[in-house]
């Protein structure tokens, strides 16, 4: 890997800046390296190297592992990660529960915990919850405080990247508008940053799962509601107003059901986990009375997705209603975005034949090169854990990463 840095050689403390982001990016992505390998995938010197070297071992952002093998000569001293060595706190903010985890530079989970909310609790509610939470993680984990780096927050709202504020969340509104950033920033003393749920897991799919390499994938969030990550050109695509990749709230049927978001017929009223609740539920089986019974209403997905495991009518061809409501929508934008590959980011997606191949199976019908060019519809990797890894990559990008995204997207 060959890096130009010749346009910030004037200005040595970036040049610093960057050269030891560069180390830090080429181990992590590539894995443990000798000092003399790290010359020669950068293109620095070797006593350049020493000194960069040097610097991020006594940091404790870089950690000797032992000798690697010999090519002629002495055995090289490798050198890695310190896992350790920084934390980010990651949280992941939703309508049914928060949860929070210390994460280690290595991007390991070093503790983790959840806290059930209710969508209706208002702001001071949230807050005292988030806060508590993250507390208590930051104990638990039993980390050195200092090491934490800052604290990253996903939620399911709008937001526009410089604002720090949620502009719209239809299914959390109370955190509408709120200065969400600036408590948590007074309380714990460090940097927060917000990124929207989609978002983040298409960042943490990008860094640590199955979409390194692909440089235009959409990675679609299924809960309850119906969100996405748009990642074009190697970087996370956010719109003028932070809007992109707002896949559920396309209208697909004016006259059709109500939306949080207060209009009718948006996509999500087809595909999200109360959408398939509602269809399964209109005729329920005689399987899924039994499974959803003794379920405390309202029911919930999980009983429905047990009663599909079962081999319950109505609620297998609900689920099959949100997969080819998705794959319709699905087939019409990639005639428009036309990305390579699509996440799916959802409990959903462990129902391979049922529910992403259904989904496949309908898009190839809109999308006008199916014969040509096959899309990849790809369980997500990480789970509802991209979410938090996703914050956490947010928080801890700096260290691997100095350059500004565009630039990293031309190198
Ligand atoms: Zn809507």
């Amino acid at each position: 890997m060959e890096t130009r840095l010749t346009s910030a050689g004037s200005r040595p403390r970036l040049l610093k800046k960057l050269n030891r982001a560069l180390v830090m990016r080429i181990i992590r992505e590539q894995g443990p390296k000798s000092r003399a390998e790290l010359a020669r995938s950068t293109g620095l010197s070797d006593p350049a190297v020493l000194k960069i070297v040097g610097g991020l071992i006594k940091d404790q952002l870089l950690q000797e592992i032992g000798e690697g093998d010999s090519t002629g000569g002495r055995k090289p001293v490798m050198l890695d990660i310190n896992p350790d060595g920084a934390f980010a706190v990651g949280v992941d903010l939703t309508p049914e529960f928060i949860r929070a985890a210390v994460v280690r530079l290595d991007f390991s989970t070093a503790a983790e915990a959840t806290v059930p909310i209710d969508p209706g609790e208002g702001y001071d509610s949230l807050l005292q919850h988030m806060r508590t939470l993250i507390e208590n993680v930051i104990n638990e984990s039993q980390v050195d405080k200092r090491k934490i780096i800052g604290v990253g927050v996903s939620h399911p709202g709008v937001m526009r990247e410089e604002a720090d504020r949620i502009l719209l969340a239809s299914n959390l509104s109370s955190l509408e508008n709120m200065p969400l950033v600036e408590d948590l920033q007074r309380h714990f003393q460090m940097p927060v940053v917000l990124e929207v749920d989609a978002r983040a897991s298409a960042l943490a799919e990008m860094w640590l799962g199955e979409a390194r390499g692909i440089h235009n994938f959409l990675s679609v969030d299924i809960d309850v509601g119906l969100g996405s990550g748009l990642v074009l050109n190697g970087n996370i695509y956010r719109g003028v107003n932070g809007l992109a990749g707002e896949l559920g709230h396309m209208v697909i049927d004016p006259d059709g059901h109500p939306c949080a978001c207060g209009k009718k017929g948006c996509l999500e009223t087809l595909v999200a986990f109360p959408a398939i609740i509602r269809e399964a539920m209109r005729n329920p089986g005689p399987i899924l009375k039994k499974y959803c019974r003794e379920n405390p209403p309202p029911v919930d997905i999980d009983c429905i997705l047990e009663a599909v495991e079962h081999g319950d009518a109505s609620a297998v061809r609900s689920l099959r209603g949100s997969a080819q409501a998705l794959g319709m929508a699905l087939g019409n934008l990639l005639n428009f975005i036309d990305v390579s590959t699509i996440f799916i980011n959802s409990k959903l997606a462990a129902y391979k034949e049922l529910y992403l191949q259904e989904i496949h199976r309908t898009l190839s019908r809109y999308f006008l090169l199916t014969n040509e060019m096959p899309i990849k519809v790809l369980p997500s990797s990480l789970g509802r854990k991209g979410e938090i890894l996703g914050m956490a990559v947010l928080v801890m990008r700096p260290l691997f990463q100095a350059e500004p995204e565009s630039a990293m997207a031309a190198a």
